[in-house]
């Protein structure tokens, strides 16, 4: 499958998709919450303890026949569903009968009311629910039928006490319940197992690996409180800068950005004042190329997204998630959205991507990418998604000395493919400034159609 890409963002790859579970709720949200708890049950802390008591404490209140307790197990998450397993299948153990049964002859005995009961059976359904994947036996497909029939006459008031009594509970708990939340439980073990070890790469240090040569030697040195002398390789830049504007010089010119203009968008003082303390993180090369390539920087704050930045290329502006400002190196990310500004240039009467056309830095990349193929999931860090991203993030690297989320794969796979874009990068400085920053028309359905981004590794 060929990905469209939509955007030009750096993301967490390793935030969950959102998976919404066959009664249509989505269940990503606490995924998240849920990966801390669960690392925790492999310790053999206190909270475990704790854990397990409150679940004993929920299961003798259910053998006691109190079904309120159901409301208590957050079944959404991994770690609710697996509690409710665990907890229904003591319960089968001690009690002789699965809580369904149990439920049903306290209905029938008048020890339930029919409100009660009727609130309680749905519940204890919602929490057994899974749906088949669509390439399984058809044995799982009819189990599943019989359930959503028998869930649908229960929702519309057709079901009869009969209905109720010979609805097969216990098979759809064994077929469906207990292997499908055992393979979500799973899975949740592995995401959790691969963000880990991404996180661990994510401090592979590049220094000393094979493309240390190509990139760039900085040294900051502070002259007073608004100015710096800094060193890229052996060019000299001097940067001064005030509330207004950062001027940066070296031996032959001088460019100015206007905070002003740039920071227009942003309201805030103190959102103003966070992306300036980013600004000057950046190197000079990059300070240029903002200058030329960005109109305006936008904050948004979603702390729930899995998006850092992003760049826009039908008005060149570049948007930063300040609710993620802790998480990741802004600088990095932001050199990695002026990355993507470079890469959008004029053609025709279209503001359009290089990379993502360029046949020789695909060909190049898709050389290269053989060695990942059969690599870890985790190896596999954000340049390796596309060629656009690759040209954003080798950006990054090459005028900052790190990208955002991508130096271990570049360095161990990529080194060819960061040199040709260490060309590709100066050829793209060398347009003529109005080609750079040029805000195009937007592209027809058939030219989006015609034109995705390549995805390599297929
Ligand atoms: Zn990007």
């Amino acid at each position: 499958m060929k990905k469209v890409v939509t955007d030009f963002s750096i993301q967490n790859i390793y935030v969950p998709k959102h998976k919404v579970n066959s009664s249509g709720v989505d269940i990503s949200s606490v995924f998240n919450e849920k990966s801390e708890v669960f690392e925790n049950t492999k310790t053999e802390s206190s909270d475990v303890i704790l854990q397990d008591n409150l679940r004993n404490k929920k299961l003798s209140k259910l053998i006691d026949g109190d079904y309120s307790v159901l409301n208590e197990i957050e079944w959404r998450t991994v770690q609710g569903t697996q509690e409710f397993v665990e907890i229904a299948k003591s319960f089968q153990f001690q009690k002789g009968i699965s809580i369904y049964d149990s439920m049903v002859g306290d209905y029938m005995n008048g020890k339930l009311s029919k409100d009660k009961f009727y609130e309680y059976l749905t519940k204890l359904l919602d929490m057994s629910e899974f749906k088949p994947d669509n390439n399984v036996s058809d044995e799982e497909w009819e189990v599943y039928g019989l359930y959503a029939l028998f869930r649908k006459d229960l929702h519309s008031g057709q079901s009869t006490d009969k209905d109720i009594k010979n609805f097969n509970y216990n098979e759809f708990f064994e077929k469906i319940t207990v292997p499908y939340s055992e393979k979500l439980i799973k899975n949740e073990a592995e995401r959790i197992l691969n963000a880990k070890k991404a996180k661990e790469l994510s401090n592979y240090d590049v220094t000393n690996s094979q493309i240390a040569p190509l990139l760039p030697r900085i040294t900051n040195i502070q002259i007073n409180k608004s100015e710096k002398v800094q060193y890229f390789n052996d060019k000299k830049y001097q940067i001064s800068y005030d509330k207004d504007k950062i001027i940066v010089k070296d031996s032959n010119s001088e460019h100015v950005i206007k905070l002003k203009k740039l920071l227009s968008n942003i309201k805030n003082e103190e959102d103003k004042a966070a992306i300036q303390k980013i600004l000057l993180d950046l190197s000079a090369p990059v300070l240029i190329d903002i200058g030329v390539e960005i109109d305006t920087i936008k904050v948004f704050n979603d702390a729930n997204s899995s998006t850092y930045a992003q760049y826009d290329g039908k008005d060149n502006v570049v948007s930063i998630n300040l609710a993620k400002k802790d998480e990741k190196n802004m600088p990095f990310v932001l050199a990695h959205e002026i990355g993507h500004s470079l890469d959008f240039s004029r053609q025709d009467d279209r503001n359009k991507v290089n990379s993502g056309f360029d046949k020789e830095l695909i060909s190049i990349a898709e050389q290269e990418m053989i060695k990942l193929k059969d690599r870890p999931e985790y190896e596999k860090q954000y340049a390796s998604s596309n060629p656009v991203e690759m040209f954003a993030e080798c950006y990054a690297l090459l005028n900052m000395g790190s990208s955002a989320d991508s130096n271990y794969v570049i360095a161990t796979y990529f080194p060819n493919t960061l040199k040709y874009i260490k060309e590709q990068i100066e050829n793209q400085r060398q347009l003529p400034m109005k080609d750079r920053n040029y805000i195009g028309r937007e592209s027809t359905l058939l030219e989006m159609v015609q034109e995705y981004i390549p995805q390599w590794g297929n």
